[in-house]
């Protein structure tokens, strides 16, 4: 187990800034497990998007026209509530 592995969502979802954040992608440009990782999480994170993307456009239209505004993270959070 890596040990950026821990560290890995946080960067994903740029909750890292500056020297972290650079050191990071040094990071996963070397380390295979952290790049399939990375791959993982866009691919989960990608499908999750689409499925509250439709589920609020066909609860509310309006909804679904407001999360499309939204970045990843805020996307996700506003459809858990
Ligand atoms: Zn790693």
């Amino acid at each position: 187990m890596c040990d950026y592995s821990r560290r890995l969502v946080a960067w994903l979802d740029r909750e890292m800034q500056g020297d972290e954040a650079s050191e990071m992608e040094r990071h996963v440009a070397v380390c295979a497990e952290c790049r399939n990782g990375a791959a993982e999480f866009d691919r989960v994170s990608g499908a999750f998007e689409d499925y509250c993307e439709a589920l609020a456009q066909t609860k509310d239209q309006r909804k679904g026209i407001r999360v499309r505004q939204f970045s990843g993270r805020q996307r996700r959070r506003l459809c858990w509530h």
